[in-house]
């Protein structure tokens, strides 16, 4: 079954309507890197704080941290990166091209045919040096996943926050892989950030909290409004295993390219803790003070792309259909994540119009994330705010003028109900919070 939507309709309408740019973009580009543009942006924010709401803020058993990109190298030897975060490498000898051996199907080159080399295992971790003299300076690497900074800090956390187990510690950053094979716009980026949990338990309960967060990971993706046909659950085979992990499930979503990794739930068991204990000199043991007993946590790791749920979001949320005739492109977002929650569109660029549309813009703005926008015909800024998945505009007439009255068209139905404008902010919050938008409102009084 494919995606309905084709990848080249979501780049263009990332770069049309201010998304996703690529980077760098007066200079040529640089492969597989991308800026997040003025509604990107927004999007990106809500992505992580729809996660952080629910995976930190609403839990008294996890807690936040953030910390350094580049970390004594020690962790890396440690975590097993240095010596196993690799993928194997085949080179084309006719083209040149470079393929990851995993990811490609036969044994000759998918551009030219070509025969390839014997395949080399390739480390995907940036490596720089740390230091003014390069010679004299220290190897650093730009961390591979956040991970690592959440274990090596677990003897600070539990000691400062005073939680119990289970406890887990959540953190959202930048990361940095050097793939072999990047793309697919911003699924497979060199450069891309991590939401990423680890949930430390008591050994023995680990299957259990296993099932529980892939259900709530799962169940996340559903609740923001990404429909349950284009998601699927995963589990690894034995043989697909990464080095420290018992079992991993993965979300996988229909992106336009097929099936493919959202987010993986992992039980890595006491690989991590133990391997910092042994290589740091220091002990990382959880002691339970009311049971009496001391033990190395195991760790459940549910691990997400920020860049990859924003791609999923907006696939999931990417409707072409006519209206009267017309075609409309709208991305139906759930409320929580459309960058620009209510536009406020004076019905033209009239000075009697202003001055009530800029009331009502400054009524609202601070609330909620509002554009103002005059330029161009009405129906070209519907398309414009359709497009970039804003819920409600709110249009100022020459009647609102007398009446005091704005007009609030709902971005999936095309509804449109009158309402005064005073306490115009109640009525929107109301609406973003999900109460139903139909003409037969208190304040309705016409239609569209
Ligand atoms: P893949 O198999 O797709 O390379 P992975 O299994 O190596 O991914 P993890 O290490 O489990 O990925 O990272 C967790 C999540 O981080 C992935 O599910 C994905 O959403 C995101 N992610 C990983 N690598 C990248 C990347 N290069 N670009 C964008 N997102 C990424």
């Amino acid at each position: 079954m494919p995606a309905k939507v084709d990848m080249d309709k979501i780049v263009s309408l990332c770069k049309r309507r201010g998304f996703v740019f690529p980077s760098s973009e007066i200079y040529g580009g640089l492969a597989s890197c991308w800026d997040y543009g003025p509604v990107g942006v927004e999007l990106k924010r809500n992505v992580k704080e729809a996660w952080w709401k629910v995976m930190v803020h609403e839990r008294d058993d996890v807690v936040g941290l953030d910390t350094s990109i580049m970390m004594h190298p020690g962790v890396w030897a440690a975590s097993g990166h240095i010596d196993s975060f690799t993928d194997p490498l085949v080179e084309c000898k006719s083209c040149h091209l470079r393929w990851r051996a995993d990811a490609i199907e036969g044994k000759k080159c998918p551009k030219c045919g070509g025969e390839l080399t014997e395949p080399r295992m390739f480390n995907l971790m940036f490596k720089t040096s740390m230091g003014p003299v390069e010679e004299e300076a220290s190897t650093v690497y730009l961390r591979p996943e956040t991970a690592q900074g959440i274990f090596v800090n677990f003897e600070n956390v539990v000691t400062t926050s005073r939680k119990k187990l289970p406890l887990g510690i959540a953190q959202i950053g930048k990361s940095f892989r050097n793939e072999i094979t990047p793309g697919n716009f911003i699924f497979r980026t060199r450069e891309f950030e991590h939401m990423e949990l680890e949930y430390f338990v008591k050994p023995g309960t680990d299957e259990k909290w296993l099932d529980y967060w892939v259900k709530e990971r799962f169940d996340w993706y559903v609740r923001l409004g990404v429909k349950k046909e284009n998601l699927r659950l995963r589990q690894h085979g034995k043989d697909e295993l990464a080095h420290y992990a018992k079992d991993c499930y993965d979300v996988e979503y229909l992106f336009p390219m097929g099936w493919s990794e959202l987010e993986g739930i992992a039980n890595r068991g006491d690989f991590d803790l133990t391997q910092h204990a042994k290589c740091s000199g220091k002990e990382l043991s959880y002691r339970d003070a009311e049971a009496g007993e001391k033990y190395v946590p195991y760790v459940i790791e549910p691990s997400a792309g920020v860049d990859r749920s924003v791609l999923a979001f907006l696939v999931d949320a990417y409707e072409e259909e006519e209206v009267e005739g017309e075609k409309r492109t709208v991305l139906h977002l759930h409320h929580s994540l459309a960058p620009i929650k209510v536009a406020v569109l004076p019905l033209s660029r009239n000075e009697k119009l202003t001055p009530l549309a800029k009331e009502v813009f400054k009524r609202l703005c601070p609330r909620f994330v509002t554009d103002y926008d005059d330029s161009q015909s009405i129906g070209r800024r519907y398309r414009r705010q359709d497009e970039i998945g804003t819920p409600f505009c709110v249009t100022i007439d020459f009647e609102s003028l007398e009446d005091k009255q704005v007009t609030i068209r709902e971005r999936d139905s095309l509804a449109q109900i009158r309402v005064p404008v005073e306490g115009l902010e109640k009525v929107i919050e109301a609406k973003l919070r999900g109460e139903a938008f139909d003409a037969s409102t208190l304040w309705a009084t016409r239609q569209k």
